[in-house]
Order: structure tokens, then sequence, then C-alpha cells
């Protein structure tokens, strides 16, 4: 239908060359129904029952990530943690994750209580240590979990030596990739078994939608077993907000290549700024994982970086309330620019620097963006 297949951007940006057959509109529909007639064989008219099972919405959606990812299937689920327990559910007593030491809370919360409630073994890594991961992965594994760039530090783990580490062992390799989506990383690619993302971030991109997705590069029995999970559980994504995501996708290149050259101006602006200790981006080549994160993050190193605050934690909350344009919100990968105090968000057992402000810089003129953070530091005298 003339879409270029090497060019993911345009494949995305038109939906996958969409055009509706009775029609002729451009914009993939919205299709709410939660049940579906048969005919008078008794057949289901479209292959679909009922919406627990799936919508032709939530289809078209998983039909351009799957693409995106360069992926056998894809599966859309309520929230980026509905497909994080999906897949986990798959996991029987006995058997072994591995997973970094800094990783998104949420899901570490729920691998821990996995653990605790049901026998799994659990072990984590130094994600800041290249050579943590090979010797935590003991054969014998069944799950490594990575994600890259790490939260907050951004961190970057080599997805290609973590595939081969984990298939040395037996085990298969699911990458987070939430941080870097298909525009510049595509870790199926590098050798990873199943990707996952929050699509609340930057693959819907505008803070209106709570979604998940798991790709995975071959429909093996774990994937049918994810799918029959989903269904029973019932952490299917609603058709609304499949539409919204297909809406959001649309724009996805542009928006993360934007918030991509707005974060390496402005790493590279205060990276030598007396009221910063450091600037934490991967972009940058005093990052630790820079060499890395070239390799495999091959258009743009994302719009996500933090700053330590010379001072301490008195000076980073004080220098986030004096921020104007910057909105102190959680959450990331929309068009918006947030700032969030890590230590106080993830409570007492935090080993985040008290002194680092995250920032999801979003695609604001950069100048404003420079000079709001510019005068939020005078403040500090
Ligand atoms: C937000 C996020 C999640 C969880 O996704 P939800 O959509 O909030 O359920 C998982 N991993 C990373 C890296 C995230 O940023």
């Amino acid at each position: 239908m003339g879409t270029n297949p090497n060019s993911l951007e345009s494949l995305v940006v038109q939906a996958d060359h969409f055009i509706d057959p009775r029609t002729g509109g451009v914009v993939p529909p919205l299709q709410p129904s939660t049940t579906f007639a048969r005919d008078s064989n008794y057949e289901l008219i479209g292959g679909l029952r009922y919406s627990r099972y799936g919508n032709p919405t939530c289809i078209q959606a998983e039909s351009l990530l799957a693409k995106l990812e360069g992926g056998a299937e894809a599966r859309v689920f309520g929230s980026g943690l509905a497909a994080c327990a999906s897949l986990l559910e798959t996991l029987k007593t006995g058997d072994r994750i591995v997973a970094p030491q800094v990783m998104y809370h949420g899901l570490q919360d729920w691998m821990r209580r996995l653990a605790k409630e049901r026998g799994i073994n659990l072990a984590f890594f130094d994600q800041s240590d290249p050579a943590a991961l090979a010797a935590a992965v003991a054969p014998g594994a069944t799950l490594v979990w990575i994600e890259s760039p790490v939260n907050p530090t951004w961190d970057v783990i080599d997805i290609a030596a973590a595939a081969d580490a984990a298939h040395r062992a037996g085990a298969i390799l699911c990458v987070d990739s939430t941080v870097a989506p298909p525009v510049t990383t595509r870790p199926l690619e590098l050798g990873a078994d199943i990707v996952f993302h929050s699509a609340s971030k930057y693959l819907n991109g505008h803070g209106d939608v709570l979604a998940g997705v798991l790709v995975t590069r071959v429909a093996d029995a774990r994937w049918k077993e994810i799918g029959l999970v989903r269904g029973l559980m019932g952490g299917v994504l609603g058709a609304f907000e499949a539409w919204l995501l297909i809406r959001g996708l649309r724009t996805l290149f542009l928006r993360f290549e934007r918030a991509s050259d707005n974060a390496l101006r402005i790493a590279r602006h205060f990276e030598c700024h007396p009221g910063v200790d450091s600037v934490l981006y991967p972009g940058l080549e005093s990052h630790p994982g820079h060499t890395i994160a070239k390799r495999q993050m091959t258009n743009g190193f994302g719009g996500m970086l933090s700053l330590c605050v010379r001072g301490g934690e008195a000076e980073a909350q004080k220098a986030a309330s004096s921020l104007k344009l910057f909105l102190a919100a959680a959450s990331l990968g929309g068009v918006e620019s947030l700032v969030e105090h890590r230590a106080s968000v993830e409570g007492p057992h935090s080993v985040v620097p008290k002194n680092l402000l995250r920032f999801s810089i979003g695609i604001e003129r950069v100048e404003d963006l420079i000079a709001d953070l510019e005068q939020a530091l005078a403040k500090l005298g």
C-alpha cells in the first residue's frame, strides 16, 4: 500500500497507511462495542466475542506496536503494571527472576511480593556494574528483567550482552524500554525476547492515557499464556484508550526527537554550572553508560535527565519549588516538562541521592526551559 517498510517513522505517522475501506477516512476508527454478534450460522462475524478478550481498536494498536518493535505480536493492557503482572503471572514456584537493584520501584515491589507469596526466587544485580548481570544469572534463571536507561540515574544496560547472558542460562530476557522507545532502541533486534513499555509515557506522550504493552519476538507457549492471563484477569486496554494511544503514536518520532534535542542542550548547558554537582544524562560523554548508549540508542538519548544540585536535600527541594515552567509532578515522556524530587517520592528505603532532581524534558522551547532552571538555581545563592 505504498508504505516504505524501511521507514518506521512514515509507517507510524500514517497509522500503517490507514484508509477506512468503507468510508475512505484516514483516521483509524474507535469501536467501543463490548460484545460482538454472530451470523446466521452462529459464527462470530469478526472473530471477536467480548472485549475483555480483545477489541478491534486494541488490535489496531497492537498491530502498529508489533511493527514498530519488529516483533511477532503485541498485546496492550490497562496499565504498564497490568502488562508486567500478566507476564509475571506465567512464572511458577521455584522459578528465578534476575532484576536490577535500581529499577521502576512499583514493579520491584511486585516482584518482591511474588517472591514472598509464591516461592519465586529473586536475585538483584548492580546495574551500574557491567559485569554484575552475567554473574547474577546463574543457570536455572527463568526471567532476566532489565530496564534501560535506568531511572533516575540513567545507567545504561547493554541489552545484547544481557540477552547473551540470559540465553546461556536458559532464561528469557525482558526489557523495560519505556524510557527508550522504538524511535531509538529496538530491544528485540538486540536479542531480547519480550519488550515492555509503560505506554502511559512516550508512546502515548500526552499524559492522558494509562496503558501498557508487551511485544514478543516469537509467539511461543509463554506468549499464549500471557494472552490467556490477560483475558482472565481482565487487564486489557479499553477501546477509547487504545484509540488515543494510536493518535499519540502518530507523533512519537517528532516528540521524542524534540525532547532528546532539548535534553541534550540542557545537559550540556548545566554540565559545568556552579549550582550543579553533576548532570546524569546518557548523551553526555561524561556519563559512564555513554559508549553503550551510543550503540543501542541510535536516534537520540531521550528526554530523561537528572541534576544533582550543589548542596543537599534542602537545596534540591528549594530549586524544584522555584521552577515556574517545569511542573512538579510524577510520570515522564509527555509533551510538558516535569520535575520530581525522587528521594521524597520513593520514601525512606530510597537509595537515590537526596540532592537529585529528576527531569522529564518535554517539547517546549529549550531556551524557556534553560531560563527557568537558571532562575531557580540562582535562588540558591
Ligand atoms: C511508569 C513506568 C512503569 C509502570 O507503568 P504504568 O503505566 O504506570 O503502570 C514501568 N516502568 C517504567 C520505566 C515506568 O516509567
